[in-house]
């Protein structure tokens, strides 16, 4: 819990893009992230591709953090969006099909 300290990060020329989970603020490789999307046409969803247009945030494969953006508006600040419970309990299902067809564990 308590490893905030101020560590420079020493920098390596790796090819895994790093992102940082909105809900634990760790940084992960991009592939142990899962983005979220609000995309004008689809509305907010989890966009495997990477690539959809619209505001992005990426939430780990942790199942904790998973809960927490049930439980709290973590995702509701970090789209900028009104992410309703319905919503929200669709993304939550989509991991969960994802963590059993990709065998993501958290
Ligand atoms: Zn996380």
């Amino acid at each position: 819990m308590a490893t905030s300290a101020k560590k420079k990060q020493p920098k390596r020329q790796k090819h895994a893009p790093q992102r940082t989970c909105v809900v634990c603020r760790e940084k992960k490789d991009k592939r142990d992230l899962l983005r979220i999307v609000n995309n004008a046409d689809d509305g907010v969803m989890i966009d495997l591709t990477g690539k959809k247009n619209g505001r992005g945030a990426y939430v780990c494969s942790s199942a904790t953090c998973w809960d927490k953006v049930k439980q709290t508006n973590i995702l509701d600040s970090a789209l900028k969006a009104q992410v309703g419970p319905d919503t929200k309990m669709n993304l939550i299902n989509r991991f969960q099909e994802l963590q059993k067809e990709m065998g993501i564990t958290g």
